[in-house]
């Protein structure tokens, strides 16, 4: 005669089919009162870790504001900025001197910029941008500023070749 099945959870002699469960990573063996109950609590975990899993996205959007304030510090010239301007400012029929008058900043400066020889800080782009009605400014993606990093390292950027051959 077979050994009677008892369940692992109520101890009472499983008399119809016997169930296998996982509790806690321990399968057990138990009755079908205990399967469905151990089955129900399951689902209920599984409702509970999922109801997790959703707001783990929550946790990252309240991270976003503190990257926006990153990005909105951390904005760079675009790198064809002279074409942009000087395209801008053509398009719109002005002199430098009108512009520079817009802008608040001396046309012997405005021309080097648009010479490409001089970068415009994030102050005078954002002029410039306002004045023109064009883009200059981007944020700086922390990729590409590693590039940039790289070159300074260097000592020597992309640019600063490009004038060295120039000359
Ligand atoms: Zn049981």
């Amino acid at each position: 005669m077979p050994e009677p099945l008892y369940c692992e959870l109520c101890g009472s002699p499983i008399s119809g089919r016997a169930y296998k469960v996982s509790v806690e990573g321990v399968s057990l063996t138990v009755c079908e009162k205990c399967y469905r109950k151990q089955s129900a609590k399951t689902r209920e975990k599984t409702a509970q870790e999922e109801k997790q899993q959703r707001t783990q996205p929550q946790a990252s959007t309240q991270r976003k504001p503190q990257l926006k304030a990153k990005y909105e510090v951390e904005l760079e010239v675009v790198d064809d900025y002279a074409k942009r301007i000087k395209d801008a400012r053509e398009r719109l029929g002005i002199t430098l001197l009108s512009l520079s008058q817009k802008v608040m900043e001396k046309e012997t400066v405005l021309k080097r910029v648009e010479q490409g020889r001089l970068r415009p800080s994030i102050d005078l782009a954002r002029r410039l941008e306002r004045a023109l009605g064009i883009k200059l400014l981007e944020p700086v993606v922390d990729e590409e500023k590693g590039k940039f990093e790289s070159q300074e390292e260097d000592g020597i950027t992309l640019g600063d070749v490009v004038n060295i051959r120039k000359k």
